[in-house]
């Protein structure tokens, strides 16, 4: 099975993380140039930053880099 995903916000990344890990063929489509949705670096407002601490707002297997502040 070859799944399309539409969106490559945190949404259509998770999943596709998901999907991916368990062997299905996963491609993910987005209109904007890079991934992320409303984080992305070609969308979010300048020196916006997120509410959550680092420690909360991450992958549980792929962890903030260490240069990206609370
Ligand atoms: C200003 C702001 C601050 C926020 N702060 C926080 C915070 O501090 N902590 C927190 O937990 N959450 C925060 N949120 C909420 C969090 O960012 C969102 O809940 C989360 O990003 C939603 O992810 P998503 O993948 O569902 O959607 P999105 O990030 O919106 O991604 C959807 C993607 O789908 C693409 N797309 C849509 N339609 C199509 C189409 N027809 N064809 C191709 N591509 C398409 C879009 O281009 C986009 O890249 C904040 C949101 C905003 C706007």
């Amino acid at each position: 099975m070859h799944i399309a995903i539409v969106g490559a916000g945190i949404s259509g990344l998770a999943a596709a993380r998901v999907l991916s890990g368990r062997g299905l063929r996963v491609t993910v489509f987005d209109r904007a140039p890079d991934v992320g949705g409303v984080w992305s670096t070609t969308r979010h407002y300048p020196g916006l930053r997120t509410q959550n601490s680092r420690r909360t707002y991450r992958f549980s297997d792929f962890p903030m880099p260490p240069h990206h502040q609370d």
